[in-house]
């Protein structure tokens, strides 16, 4: 199972559509739809040379009824909008729903993964981006709904999250450098995700997901102020009433269930961290049903987490 937003990507499909499409994907760009593979970025883009850009992961689910619902796309928006806030990236909040809307529409993608990227593009190669122009986009992914029966194996990574008073724990592009740096190395290993650890050994978050963990049926979202404020975590904290705090990896290892959150990864019970395996996944398991039920609009006292298509 995908456990980073990247990794959620499945390769252009038709699949999902409510009906098959001949056209290629779409690409919301600056206010107009383009054919996703036809725009090039200049090579003297400032966010490829810096990372100077913010994104969001966000997932569509289709609907019992026909249709299909974003989940949460209030909050994915402001928390991106609080990351160009602090690149000096004007980004307006009620433009990006209605672009995740409209290109959700014209790929005709239910069960989609979304991604709106802000950055800065032309203008100057230097490090003050004020007069360095500024674009959005909003593409859309058909995403594969069947799990892929991977074990999930964690590796403690000797890698540090980006400390929070150095970079904040938001989505801006070139923090995440840090989060490809974990996953090579777990991947060199032989597993398949890495967990951040701090100095003192607190467990922090995965590349692209928050851990919980379960020991004798109580559930624990771990809490650390370098890890990101997950949507998909407050979900699962406000669902099941889990507590929050700090978790040292000791514990983490004593825990009979490990499970990871994130829109990509969703609840991904963890078979095996470092020398650890958790054959137990029966809490993990029953939350992953209730997120299910939750994100498809099941739960009609979570409609208000539902954005209609
Ligand atoms: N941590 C990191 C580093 C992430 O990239 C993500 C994915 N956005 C998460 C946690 C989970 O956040 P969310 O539930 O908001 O997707």
């Amino acid at each position: 199972m995908s456990l980073s937003d990247a990794d959620l990507v499945a390769p252009a499909r038709e699949t999902e559509s409510a009906s098959p499409r001949v056209v290629p994907p779409q690409v919301w760009f600056d206010g107009r739809f383009v054919a996703a593979d036809s725009d090039r970025a200049p090579l003297t883009t400032h966010a490829m040379h810096y990372g100077s850009g913010v994104f969001e992961g966000i997932r569509a689910y289709a609907t019992s009824d026909g249709g299909s619902a974003v989940f949460r796309l209030p909050e994915h928006l402001e928390r991106m909008r609080k990351g160009c806030e602090l690149l000096g990236i004007a980004f307006d909040v009620d433009v990006a729903t209605q672009a995740t809307l409209a290109v959700l529409r014209q790929n005709g993608h239910r069960d989609a993964y979304v991604r709106p990227l802000a950055w800065c593009g032309t203008g100057s190669i230097g490090l003050d981006v004020s007069s360095v122009d500024k674009h959005l986009m909003v593409a859309t992914f058909p995403t594969n709904v069947h799990l892929s029966g991977e074990k999930v194996k964690l590796g403690t990574s000797s890698w540090r999250r980006n400390p929070a008073t150095s970079l904040p724990p938001l989505k801006l592009c070139g923090a995440y450098v840090n989060s490809i740096l974990a996953k090579h190395e777990a991947k060199q290993r032989g597993c398949n995700e890495a967990l951040f650890v701090d100095e003192q050994g607190r467990v922090v978050e995965c590349t692209g997901a928050n851990v919980f963990m379960v020991r004798g049926g109580h559930i624990t979202a771990v809490e650390h102020r370098d890890a990101l404020a997950g949507i998909t975590r407050d979900t699962i904290v406000a669902l099941t009433g889990a507590e929050s705090r700090q978790v040292r990896h000791d514990e983490l290892l004593d825990a009979d269930e490990v499970f990871v959150v994130g829109t990509a990864a969703e609840v991904t019970p963890i078979d095996e961290l470092d020398d650890r395996t958790y054959p137990d996944q029966r809490v993990g398991r029953e939350v992953a049903e209730l997120y299910r039920r939750v994100v498809r609009g099941e739960d009609p006292r979570h409609a208000r987490w539902l954005t209609r298509v």
